[in-house]
């Protein structure tokens, strides 16, 4: 038989909960309700809430809170709204000035609206700023510069991630070998080549349909840094852990591991 608490202790911890409004257990209790609103992906709530915690707390969290925005704006534009995502993007701006999640919806809108040009320049810059997003970004930019008869954006996007020093020669190749379509991958031995600094590491085709099965087999082209799930498709928050940010592109981990040791052909 199962004890139960005594009715007598609840009643007595109740009001202290709610005598001190302004104390530890208020900012516990708003704590919990914005997991709880964000938990039902109710954004406007967890956003009124989250802006009752203490001002540090605030500042400490500005990139979520900025996240509530940008799930406002997806939600306006879903409606057809872009002038209130727009406005929502501007907010989430005021929260955390580089978001890579408000360029690229800011990139979205502009195709949206028809500035394909405008749309290019946009994704381009995003990249530069959040090479982890190439996988997301690259598609949309080839999309784009086809529709605008730009045939050599390929070579564009292998300058502009090396310009930006934060992927190695490895990575780079992986990462593009991903995110390409399979009639571009076929280039991008090529491609590799052509720019040299040590690009041909990798991009033989042997070795690019070799990471292409082993994507197949890890379940997912990003990986969460915090609990390690795999996913097909892209998150912001990871579905398991609730983490913010921390799906990152498989290969960039796989690449760094092959640089330290042996070469990925060798390993199967
Ligand atoms: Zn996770």
């Amino acid at each position: 038989m199962t004890k139960r608490r005594s009715p007598s202790l609840s009643i007595n911890l109740a009001p202290d909960l709610w005598a001190a409004p302004s104390g530890e257990h208020r900012n516990a209790a708003l704590d919990h309700l914005v997991r709880i609103y964000e938990s039902q992906g109710d954004w406007a709530n967890a956003l009124k809430i989250f802006r009752e915690l203490p001002p540090a707390v605030q500042q400490e969290r500005c990139r979520i809170a900025a996240h509530y925005l940008c799930e406002l704006a997806e939600h306006a534009l879903l409606q057809g709204d872009s002038e209130r995502a727009r406005t929502l993007l501007r907010q989430a701006r005021t929260h955390h000035p580089e978001l890579p999640r408000a360029d690229i919806l800011t990139a979205r809108i502009t195709e949206m609206a028809g500035d394909s040009s405008g749309a290019l320049m946009l994704y381009l810059k995003a990249l530069e700023i959040s090479p982890g997003l190439a996988l997301e970004i690259i598609p949309r930019v080839l999309n784009i510069s086809r529709e605008l008869g730009q045939s050599e954006m390929l070579g564009e996007l292998v300058e502009r991630l090396r310009r930006t020093g934060r992927v190695n020669a490895r990575q780079l190749v992986w990462l593009l070998a991903t995110a390409l379509p399979p009639q571009d991958v076929r280039r991008l031995a090529a491609i590799a080549g052509e720019s040299g600094g040590g690009m041909e590491t990798g991009s033989d085709a042997a070795s690019l349909g070799a990471l292409l099965t082993r994507i197949g087999d890890a379940g997912g082209r990003y990986q969460c840094d915090e609990c390690g799930l795999h996913s097909v498709g892209w998150y912001w928050r990871c579905p398991k852990c609730r983490s913010w940010d921390s799906m990152h592109p498989s290969v960039f981990k796989w690449a760094e591991r092959t640089d330290e040791a042996a070469p990925y052909a060798s390993r199967g």
